[in-house]
Order: C-alpha cells, then sequence, then structure tokens
C-alpha cells in the first residue's frame, strides 16, 4: 500500500447497503484505528502538499473528517461543503444531477478570497459525479482547484473522467 502502509486491510465491504446489489466501502474501520487512521492522514498530506494549497475544502459528511486533520496537518484552514440550507449567511449553490432526481451542494459566499488554492476532499470516488459538481462550485466561487483527493477511488466506474482535475486517491478497487 501507498507509504508502506496497507490502507485497504482497514477498509471494510458492506453488500447489499444502503440497497440490494450495492457493495459498500465503509471507513468507519479504519477511523476506529488510531494508528491506521494517523497512516492515511499522513500520507494524504504528503500527496496533496506538493500542490501548494491554501486552504481545503471537505465534501458533507466524510469528506469533512478528512479535511479538518489535513487543515491541522498543513497549517491551513478548511470550508464546509454542504447539503442545502445547512451553512447560515449568504450562500452560493451548484445543482447537479443524480441517476435519479437532482441534488444541490452549496458554500458560504464568503468563504474565499481572490486567488485561494482550495484542494478538495472526500472520502470515496465512485461515479464523479459529487466531486465534479464540487470542483465546479469552487470554481464559479472563484478558487484555482489544484488537486481533488479521495481515500478510495471505485475504479470500474471511472469518475475521474467526469473531473478536469488532477484526482489523487490512496487506494482503488476495480
Ligand atoms: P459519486 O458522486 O458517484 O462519485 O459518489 C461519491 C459520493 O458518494 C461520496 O460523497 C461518497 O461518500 C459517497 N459514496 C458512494 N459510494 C460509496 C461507498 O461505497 N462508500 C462510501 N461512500 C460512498
Amino acid at each position: 500500500g501507498a507509504g508502506g502502509f496497507d490502507l485497504k486491510a482497514h477498509i471494510r465491504s458492506v453488500p447489499d447497503f444502503p440497497k440490494p446489489g450495492i457493495l459498500f466501502y465503509d471507513i468507519s474501520t479504519l477511523l476506529r484505528n488510531g494508528p491506521a487512521w494517523r497512516g492515511a492522514m499522513d500520507r494524504l498530506a504528503e500527496v496533496i502538499r506538493p500542490y501548494e494549497p491554501t486552504l481545503l475544502a471537505g465534501i458533507e459528511s466524510r469528506g469533512f473528517l478528512m479535511a479538518a486533520p489535513l487543515a491541522l496537518e498543513l497549517g491551513l484552514g478548511f470550508i464546509m461543503l454542504r447539503k442545502p440550507r445547512k451553512l447560515p449567511g449568504a450562500t452560493i449553490g451548484y445543482d447537479y444531477d443524480l441517476e435519479y432526481g437532482q441534488d444541490r451542494i452549496e458554500m458560504q459566499a464568503d468563504a474565499l478570497r481572490p486567488g485561494e488554492r482550495v484542494v478538495l476532499l472526500d472520502d470515496l470516488l465512485a461515479t464523479g459525479g459529487t466531486m465534479a459538481a464540487a470542483i465546479q462550485l469552487l470554481k464559479r466561487a472563484g478558487a484555482e482547484v489544484p488537486v481533488a483527493a479521495t481515500l478510495i477511488e471505485l475504479r470500474f466506474l471511472n469518475g475521474r473522467a467526469r473531473i478536469d482535475v488532477p484526482v489523487e486517491t490512496l487506494a482503488a478497487y476495480d
């Protein structure tokens, strides 16, 4: 595994969750293990540091679990990209299509300063729809997005093809 430790050994796959036929990759087992969680965050910090972020952004909700410790480790702040109507004050949003229906992601309108280099974080890249929407939102708000990063990539869904910035992932499943 990346950085000499085996991330996949700490990720559990749960059949038929949240619906029959879906194999869900669960990071709860990683979060419960202090040294493994530390190892994963250290590795991710190493991967994103060369992109010279000035700010991090986490996608609700498991992206927050990564943005917070990485911000501390890199000496940066972070912002929350949230589901609709969760953030107080003026917000800007981006609407995107799901397999069935629509969704929306929001951020606070005053969250960015000009020229901010925002690294985007989430736990898992599947079809890429969520990450693509978050990148569009950040760019619309004036950010540069030098890279997006996740712990897990479901490579067979080819989510990368929808993402127009570099994508770094620590463990890929085929
Ligand atoms: P996408 O938009 O299809 O790439 O889905 C990615 C989003 O759905 C991320 O925010 C993930 O947290 C969540 N997600 C999709 N599949 C899984 C999974 O197997 N485990 C954990 N989260 C998942």
